[in-house]
């Protein structure tokens, strides 16, 4: 009898540990924007933010879901909840940086860093979030060295005129100060009435990008702002990164050092640009030469690095008119 009611015992015992092992999880969710890391199965389920895509709403939902339910869950879950709180905020400070204030960008990598921070020194965390939390905090101390300002006003960034995503890890970041500015010409074949209208514009500098992208094999179109014929002045590589538009000297020091490069859409060796072009020209040079204090003697034509017909015999004369201030 004794002997029995132990064997039951043990049987219940086995039964419940089986019914409580962590289930076989199977949380992939295609949409969430980290699927890489594998979610390990904790018990009370996954919070239901888990496997949201990305957006604001989602990162409220963590925050309050921290704030309330997540006191008394599964340490993991709120590790996780944390880390991707931090994530979240990153992405966005990269998706936005160029359109929000100097203020909100500050804001959003501290707040980021301050949970990569907690996250590290966790001692629960897994080591697949220690990796992930690392991997934030080298990534936004670099962007905290160096947080670009605003774009000037009137510029479109270049989410709006459908560019590619930058290969990153094809391009150099810009540690110099910004010491020149280069004009150029993009010497289009397109005709002129193909990029008088903002459509036509945006296909050519989605035309442009792909050209230095896929037939020279750059990370990114290779002039930081283009302006088209109405005078709509468009982020090209964004300023976190050295330009590629002024080539190498003949000691072979790269021109691109400290240079941030424009071009005017058109061949101005066969057109006149129009007034509202120059109007932006002027506008943008005189903007980023008072952020960067660029002197107006350092303002080039392309032709002062290399030898080239860029910008152009009509553009030319404009480039020098900046030049003399
Ligand atoms: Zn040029």
């Amino acid at each position: 009898m004794q002997r029995a009611s132990t064997w039951t015992l043990a049987l219940a015992l086995f039964a419940l540990t089986a019914c409580a092992a962590p289930r076989k999880s199977n949380l992939k969710a295609p949409s969430d924007p980290y699927p890489a890391h594998t979610i390990k199965p904790m018990t009370g389920g996954p919070p239901p933010w888990v496997g949201q895509e990305m957006s604001w709403e989602k990162l409220e939902a963590i925050n309050a879901w921290l704030a309330n339910q997540g006191a008394a869950s599964d340490p993991y879950w709120r590790v996780e909840g944390r880390l991707q709180l931090a994530e979240g905020r990153m992405r966005f400070y990269r998706n936005e940086r160029t359109t929000a204030d100097e203020s909100i960008n500050r804001q959003r990598i501290s707040t980021a860093r301050a949970d990569f921070m907690r996250v590290k020194a966790d001692s629960r965390a897994s080591e697949g979030q220690l990796r992930r939390a690392k991997r934030g905090l080298a990534s936004s101390a670099n962007i905290k060295a160096k947080v670009p300002g605003r774009l000037p006003a009137g510029v479109m960034p270049r989410s709006r005129w459908g560019s590619r995503k930058a290969k990153h890890y094809n391009l150099t970041k810009a540690e110099d100060p910004w010491r020149y500015i280069t004009i150029h010409h993009s010497a289009l074949e397109e005709s002129v009435s193909t990029v008088s209208t903002q459509s036509g514009a945006k296909t050519a500098l989605r035309k442009m990008q792909k050209y230095h992208m896929d037939s020279r094999g750059w990370g990114d179109l290779g002039y930081h702002f283009l302006i088209d014929s109405r005078g709509q002045v468009y982020e090209g590589r964004s300023m976190h990164w050295q330009g590629a538009h002024a080539g190498r000297d003949n000691h072979n020091r790269n021109n691109n050092v400290g240079n941030i490069g424009i071009c005017l859409i058109g061949n101005f060796d066969k057109i006149r640009p129009t007034a509202a072009s120059l109007r932006s020209l002027k506008k943008l040079v005189l903007n980023l030469r008072q952020q960067h204090r660029i002197p107006s003697n350092r303002i080039r034509g392309h032709m002062d690095w290399k030898q080239t017909e860029c910008p152009g015999e009509y553009l030319l004369p404009f480039v020098r008119q900046l030049a003399r201030g």
